[in-house]
């Protein structure tokens, strides 16, 4: 735990009793400050009433009392209307922030040059943050791993001259983090998304900027426009060091990926590690993550072997072309956590021979984006409420059957894929929707896989 001193003795507000919610108010609490917590739902006061928290209704509260107040950054900032917590707080002009931003201040009196690495994006921030924390570790460094993926911030030890902080953060996050200044910021790489609570993809892009404006270190994408544009605005921060990556070109001033190389190009070119039959890195996309991660790394001062150990021995996330199983010459791939098309055709591109099982709660647009890859698809099997749908965009290009629920797909693919000839048959689950229908998460969906491919693979050794 990271006990929060910059407001001892001082009282303040806390809305949203998450997981994060709750640390943060104990944080609080630890420092000395004065906290009066409250959450629209019971069962969350409720844990906060049990740990001891002063549960309050802070519609009630008289607001000049507080020097600020504490948001969790699933509650509406801006979009799409505040929350009425932020009207209170913004009527007794009174700041407003998140936990991450309490971390901040105090690295900024524990330790302000302790080695803090915050990672965004669009797509492929946890892997990458889970990535640069492995390779750290691996070469035997102290480090802290958290913030949007998996622990609260203010969860993890505090901040220490050598110990790394590796954070990825959303962009609720970041809204409520004005001082944020890591040693490294890292957009991944930035495409619409999140738009309901953003307001427009201008905003998005705006508020992931604020990651890297602050930062020691700046390491951008090169290969979508809203990351080039960012790229080139920073170049006008002087305090700022600019540093590109690209998977397309060489960037001068950089590192990019040549073949399944990734390489420096900062003061002449050096190696910095291959990809080349790494299973837990598989695909473009995470030619992508490696490349920023081994380039952080690099920064820190790692060295090749270092990085390459780090990079080789990465277990990978589970739900991300996770490999769970292989019967043969038949191999299992969970990637549940692909819950849009975009997130499936990095699962499509980076496989052969596939019997794919898909469907779901659909998104907007379904899986008519895919088509140029119908051809790598033997055969496929739809589930959940998207069946239908996808049996449409499927038709007259790939064989298809109805099979209602995971369980009885995976049955039907399994047998299709084992009675199959080609070199390496891959069943894979990558749903391009969202679960709900069936599941309450795509965890839940994940983890139900891996089982029935386990018991699959147990029931194949037997026989
Ligand atoms: P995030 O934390 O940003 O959601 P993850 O690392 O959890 O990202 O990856 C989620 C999914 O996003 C992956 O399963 C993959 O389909 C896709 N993805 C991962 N990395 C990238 C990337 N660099 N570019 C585009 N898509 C990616």
């Amino acid at each position: 735990m990271t006990p929060v001193t910059h407001f001892a003795d001082k009282k303040v507000a806390l809305f949203g009793l998450g997981g994060s919610g709750l640390v943060t108010a104990q944080a609080l609490v630890q420092g000395g400050a004065i906290v009066t917590v409250w959450d629209d739902q019971i069962q969350a006061r409720d844990k906060a009433s049990a740990i001891g928290l002063n549960v309050r209704d802070l519609q009630t509260e008289d607001w000049t009392q507080f020097s600020a107040l504490i948001l969790a950054p699933g509650v509406p900032l801006t979009h799409p209307t505040p929350h009425w917590t932020v009207a209170k707080a913004k009527s007794t002009a009174i700041e407003i922030i998140g936990d991450i931003e309490l971390f901040c201040r105090e690295r900024a009196s524990l330790a302000p040059q302790a080695p803090f690495i915050a990672i965004t994006g669009t797509n492929g921030k946890s892997t990458t943050t889970a990535l640069i924390a492995h390779i750290l570790r691996s070469a035997g460094h102290d480090v802290q791993l958290g913030g949007n993926i998996g622990t609260p911030i203010l969860a993890l030890e505090p901040p220490a001259p050598n110990r790394f902080h590796v954070i990825e953060c959303s962009s609720f996050q970041i809204d409520l983090t004005p001082s944020l200044n890591p040693t490294i910021g890292i957009i991944t790489n930035l495409s619409p998304d999140h738009l309901d609570r953003h307001g427009s993809m201008e905003h998005y892009a705006a508020v992931k900027e604020r990651l890297l404006v602050q930062s020691d270190i700046a390491l951008f994408s090169l290969d979508d426009a809203f990351s080039r544009a960012i790229g080139e605005r920073l170049q006008h921060h002087q305090k700022v060091r600019a540093i590109a990556i690209s998977l397309h070109e060489n960037p001068q001033n950089g590192f990019y990926v040549e073949g399944q190389t990734i390489l420096a190009h900062l003061d002449g070119t050096k190696t910095l590690g291959h990809l080349a039959g790494l299973r837990t890195l598989r695909g473009a996309h995470n030619a992508q993550n490696a490349a920023f991660a081994a380039g952080a790394a690099h920064l820190l001062h790692l060295s090749q072997d270092e990085i390459q150990h780090g990079l080789s021995s990465f277990p990978g996330l589970a739900h991300r072309m996770e490999e769970v199983g292989r019967i043969g010459h038949v191999l299992f791939i969970n990637d549940s956590k692909a819950t849009n098309a975009d997130a499936a055709e990095k699962a499509l591109l980076s496989f052969e021979d596939m019997f794919w099982i898909l469907g779901g709660k659909a998104k907007e647009g379904g899986i008519a984006s895919l088509q140029s890859l119908f051809h790598k698809i033997k055969k496929a099997y739809l589930i959940g409420d998207a069946a239908q749908d996808f049996a449409k965009s499927l038709e007259g290009h790939v064989p298809y059957i109805q099979c209602g629920t995971l369980d009885v797909a995976l049955k039907a693919a399994a047998h299709d894929a084992l009675a199959s000839k080609v070199p390496e048959a891959v069943v894979l689950l990558s749903p391009a929707c969202a679960s709900y229908d069936q599941f309450s998460n795509f965890e839940v969906r994940g983890n139900k896989f891996r089982e029935a491919v386990t018991a699959l693979v147990a029931q194949h050794k037997v026989n």
